[in-house]
């Protein structure tokens, strides 16, 4: 089955027509979610679901369900398409009014569409580990609002993975933000530092998960901005976001990180994680 949402409704894809007018489509004014399932449950839907309302309200953008619809529709969308390992996407835009950039009259609804895809975990890149390149951050500056203009994300992906590498890693200057379509950590003598949550990161769903899982286990984890000179000596490097999960970066550039291969904390996060994958409880 290849079912999706659009506008209340649950439709075969190639019935679903977005209008050419589409503020998403014109102009990226929109937001979105990737939301994670696993054995046919979703994984931190409730986390999604909430970032994806902040999100909105951070743009003035009024999503036309409550939390509770919204998510039922897309439960029900999970089982209609008999997802096992996969994603939803979850899109929500402006909705359709006449090409302006000031924002549509108050009657004007906003656009919803979500689709399900298979998506295998990437073990044997989790396994092997994967490298980087550094590329200058030429995002805006709300990175906290995970909203449809990538633009500054998609070049730099497309530099990193057009020299095979599986992330780009962006800096401010001298400062490490994140990936391209992740968040980035370097541990550094058992500690674990990432970019604090602030407006020049998406507050990741994996990354809070991960804060959780080294509180829980009593792992050293510091909010704590770091040099690209420091996480080129780090002693590893990983990767999070809800398709890769922790993903070990094992070089950068040219510069291998600690022994060139995925390291014991990164190693550690894994197995913590996969526990938390299967204790978690499902939202149906
Ligand atoms: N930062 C950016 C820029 C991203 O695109 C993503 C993934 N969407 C993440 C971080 C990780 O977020 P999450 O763990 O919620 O997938």
């Amino acid at each position: 089955m290849n079912s999706v949402f659009i506008n209340g409704e649950v439709v075969d894809r190639a019935n679903a027509k977005i209008d050419i007018e589409d503020r998403g489509y014109q102009f990226g004014d929109g937001i979105y979610e990737v939301i994670r399932v696993y054995g046919g449950n979703t994984f931190t839907m409730k986390e999604h679901m909430v970032r994806l309302y902040q999100s909105a309200e951070k743009m003035k953008l009024e999503i036309p369900y409550p939390e509770e619809e919204l998510t039922a529709h897309l439960l029900k969308l999970i089982d209609s398409n008999q997802v096992k390992d996969g994603i939803v996407y979850l899109q929500v835009t402006r909705g359709v009014s006449a090409r302006q950039h000031h924002f549509p009259s108050g009657d004007v609804i906003g656009s919803v569409v979500a689709y399900t895809k298979d998506f295998p975990v990437p073990s044997q890149q989790m396994e092997l580990g994967v490298t980087a390149k550094l590329l200058e951050d030429i995002r805006w500056l709300r990175c906290d609002i995970k909203s449809l203009n990538l633009l500054g994300n998609l070049l730099a992906k497309e530099e990193a993975a057009s020299e095979g590498h599986f992330e780009a890693i962006l800096h401010r200057g001298d400062t490490v933000t994140e990936g391209s379509s992740s968040n980035a950590f370097m541990v550094k003598d058992g500690v674990i530092y990432t970019h604090p949550a602030t407006n020049l990161i998406l507050n990741g769903i994996t990354r809070r998960v991960i804060e959780g899982l080294c509180r829980e286990n009593t792992i050293s984890f510091q909010e704590e901005a770091f040099l690209v000179r420091e996480l080129l000596e780090a002693d590893e490097v990983f990767i999070a976001s809800t398709t890769s999960e922790v993903m070990p970066v094992i070089k950068i550039d040219e510069q291998t990180i600690g022994d060139g291969k995925p390291g014991p904390v990164t190693k550690r996060l894994q197995a913590l994680f996969s526990e938390r994958k299967r204790e978690q409880s499902p939202v149906k």
